[in-house]
Parts: C-alpha cells; sequence; structure tokens
C-alpha cells in the first residue's frame, strides 16, 4: 500500500526530488546553483535555491546569494540553521520583475516547515538584486506578511 499516512501526516517526499517543488530532480533543479556551478537566472531560481539550501541546511550557499550589504554572519547563521525544523513545501505566491533582463526583482513566497512545535508556516515579500559578479542575483531582505 501507498504511505497515504493513516495518522495525517504527510508522506516522506521523494529524496531525488528537488525541496523546492519545482517537482525536477534535485541534481538538475538547485544542485548547480548551491554549487555554484550554475548561476540562478532569475529572482524567483534564487529563491527557490535559497529555499533548498535552508531545507538541505547548506549555509555556504545562503551566505554567497546573501546582498553582502544585509549578509548575517556565519554564527547567526548556524543558529538559525541548527533549529530543528525541516522545511517541507514552498508556495511562490507572486513575483514582480527578477526576470533575466531585470535589475531588482520581488517574490513572495510561503513556506512550511516541520519542528517539535508542530508545523510553521512562514510568509514573506523578499527583495533581490542583480549583481555584476557573482552569484549575479542576490537575496536582500524580506517583509513578513503573517
Ligand atoms: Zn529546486
Amino acid at each position: 500500500m501507498p504511505a497515504a499516512a493513516a495518522d495525517g501526516s504527510d508522506p516522506s517526499p521523494d529524496p531525488a526530488l528537488c525541496p523546492c517543488g519545482s517537482g525536477a530532480v534535485l541534481e538538475v533543479c538547485c544542485r548547480p546553483i548551491l554549487v555554484g556551478s550554475r548561476e540562478a537566472e532569475t529572482a524567483e531560481e534564487l529563491m527557490r535555491s535559497r529555499f533548498t539550501a535552508f531545507a538541505l541546511r547548506d549555509p555556504e550557499h545562503l551566505l554567497a546569494s546573501w546582498d553582502p550589504g544585509y549578509r548575517p554572519t556565519r554564527r547567526e547563521l548556524s543558529a538559525s540553521l541548527d533549529d530543528d525544523l525541516a522545511w517541507r513545501r514552498l508556495a511562490i505566491l507572486d513575483t514582480e520583475a527578477g526576470g533575466p533582463g531585470d535589475r531588482t526583482g520581488v517574490v513572495e513566497f510561503v513556506a512550511i516547515a516541520r519542528g517539535s512545535q508542530g508545523k510553521m508556516r512562514m510568509h514573506e515579500r523578499s527583495r533581490f538584486r542583480r549583481i555584476a559578479e557573482h552569484p549575479g542575483w542576490v537575496y536582500i531582505d524580506g517583509r513578513m506578511l503573517d
């Protein structure tokens, strides 16, 4: 029988699929962006790769893709990755600019995590900009919406 959990919990995600929910395999979706072999073409793509980095607890990509003027220290970031949250799902609600020909972009999303306190929902509208050097698109900051 398929694991349509009788206890109502989410079935375990297929580990080969990218955590960002694109439906593509991690190795061709966000992994090349995480390891720096490909740059995100759009702000949304960078947003997806950052969600995947949170899900995989990859501080390197998170720091590298953070606007240097807003980037937390490695210690601050590690503290936020050390919690018990398992990031499960990402839904992109809205985007403004952020395309291959744009200099700035906005991405609004909802991210769902599970932790010892139960389900956590984060709704944020994030600002991005493109810089001349690697990695191109970077995350500036975000405003929590609820
Ligand atoms: Zn992905």
